[in-house]
């Protein structure tokens, strides 16, 4: 089922001031928007039929802009200050959303924004069942005229446990969002086509050439990779975006800065910058990132988002053709464009000289605060063992093994969005480390490489697929080896 997403902002050249933009951390929302009671309560896999009444419950008004996704991570916080007296901290993706009486969402509706999930819900055949089952504890709230959606919240205890036995058979859960995919029938004998391969990596001295055109507010640059090959060129199509970058950023991280943009269309962006170029905390506090600094590493980042959603088509289709194995299908990269500043410049960019250039920003959409991380810069050990989990590890051995052994991600990370209309995942921010070690910020070349084939251990998506077959992991020097095919392939080093 699809859920058509609808935009809660504020419209264009609304001014968002510090206040206001704290309230939205805080779930508020922007000024004047719908606000909604969620109550909750807990449930676990162990004793699914009645409610866990160590980890209490909680009601709090929520903004209708706010995901899903974020309130969920907000709750499993407030859930830790019980749950830790006993365990590790519980994970936003232990958790899911169920409807108060244990009854499941409806599929593709876990990640809307809460205006979105209400109208879904809110018709006359899903009332009944959804809206007004309110249990007790929650009652009083209706005295309150605002909406109130009661859920209990499912701590899946197969997901929950916090390391993962490799190579051991997945344990069936309970969980709806494990449910929803097929699971894992590993083939072994089966591995496929011979792969051909025509990858080779985008050759980058320094900032692409981009024509500049008229000075306008934001010049957008695009990146397409090429079909066959994956190098990823940028295109200058004439195209300016006019729009408000936020003074302040919304989320600061070790090198980056984001900040909100919206633009004359009322379309709900997030400009990112560099500040640092090392994620050393105690490195480079002063060091100042100059334009052409940010300029390289920015474009960088959108080649590495170009690279991924390349590579993932790939992925997709190699399983395509191997229809038996169960995989998360509702995985993308980030969309993303360069937009330059031009005429004046916004607080936001940091730049005060009028003999300046604009500075350049990375645009992606909106998202989720709420980030899971699969992988490190250096630690390529699988951490979740979810059906997401899985496949985002073997898509990176995939991407080890199509890339000629010259390419891996590192930093792999995401937010569960919407993804064509399914609940899913959304990758960013991620790095890659390759033969060349001049990707950008966070390539450890040939080290890096090497640290992925010391640490990846083959999953049970990764075994079914034969990827321990057809592309083996080993250290390739030189790199630029065909791929190896069933024929040729030698003994798999994690075999
Ligand atoms: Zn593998």
């Amino acid at each position: 089922m699809k859920i058509a997403a609808q935009q809660h902002n504020a419209g264009p050249g609304t001014t968002h001031t510090t206040n206001s933009l704290l309230a939205h951390e805080h779930g508020g929302g922007a000024p004047g928007e719908s606000k909604y009671y969620i109550a909750w309560q807990v449930r676990n896999s162990k004793t699914p039929n009645k409610i866990d009444a160590d980890l209490g419950g909680h009601a709090k008004r929520w903004a209708a802009s706010v995901f899903m996704t974020d309130i969920k991570a907000d709750i499993v916080t407030t859930m830790n200050t019980h749950w830790t007296a006993k365990h590790a901290p519980l994970q936003p993706e232990h958790v899911s959303f169920r409807w108060a009486g244990n009854k499941l969402l409806d599929h593709d509706t876990a990640t809307l924004r809460l205006g979105d999930f209400y109208t879904h819900y809110n018709t006359p055949s899903k009332v009944p069942l959804y809206l007004s089952d309110v249990p007790l504890a929650f009652k009083h709230l209706r005295k309150t005229k605002l909406p109130v959606l009661c859920f209990d919240m499912y701590i899946d205890y197969a997901l929950v446990r916090d390391s993962i036995l490799p190579r051991k058979r997945m344990r069936a859960s309970s969980s709806a969002a494990v449910s929803q995919v097929q699971s894992v029938r590993p083939r072994r004998n089966l591995t496929g086509a011979a792969l051909v391969s025509h990858f080779s990596l985008s050759t980058r001295a320094g900032p692409s050439e981009v024509h500049r055109q008229s000075a306008v507010v934001l010049k957008k640059v695009t990146c397409v990779a090429d079909n066959t090959t994956g190098v990823c060129k940028l295109i200058d199509e004439d195209i300016t975006v006019m729009g408000n970058v936020l003074a302040t950023p919304f989320s600061s991280g070790a090198m980056k800065e984001a900040y909100d943009l919206i633009t004359a269309d009322g379309e709900q962006l997030v400009g990112k910058r560099f500040v640092r170029l090392t994620n050393d905390e105690d490195a480079g506090v002063n060091h100042i990132v100059s334009l052409e600094q940010n300029r390289v590493e920015v474009e960088g980042e959108l080649f590495r988002l170009t690279q991924g959603k390349w590579f993932l088509d790939k992925f997709y289709n190699f399983c395509q053709a191997r229809s038996h194995v169960g995989i998360d299908q509702n995985i993308c990269f980030a969309s993303a464009y360069l937009a330059q500043e031009t005429g004046t410049f916004s607080v936001a960019s940091g730049i005060d000289s009028f003999d300046s250039e604009g500075i350049t920003w990375l645009v992606e959409q909106k998202r989720p605060t709420t980030v899971i991380k699969f992988t490190g810069t250096l630690n390529h050990r699988q951490r979740q063992k979810d059906m997401r989990g899985l496949t985002v590890q073997a898509f990176s051995h995939f991407v080890y093994g199509y890339s000629k052994q010259t390419l891996v991600f590192s930093d792999l990370q995401g937010s569960l969005a919407h993804v064509k209309g399914r609940d899913g995942l959304v990758l960013f921010d991620v790095m890659t480390h390759t033969i060349e070690g001049n990707s950008g910020v966070g390539d450890f070349g040939k080290a890096g490489i090497k640290s992925f084939v010391d640490q990846h251990v083959c999953n049970d998506v990764c075994l079914a697929l034969a990827l321990d077959k057809t592309m083996p992991l080993v250290t390739v020097p030189n790199g630029g080896e065909s791929v190896t095919d069933e024929d040729t392939a030698s003994p798999a080093s994690s075999a």
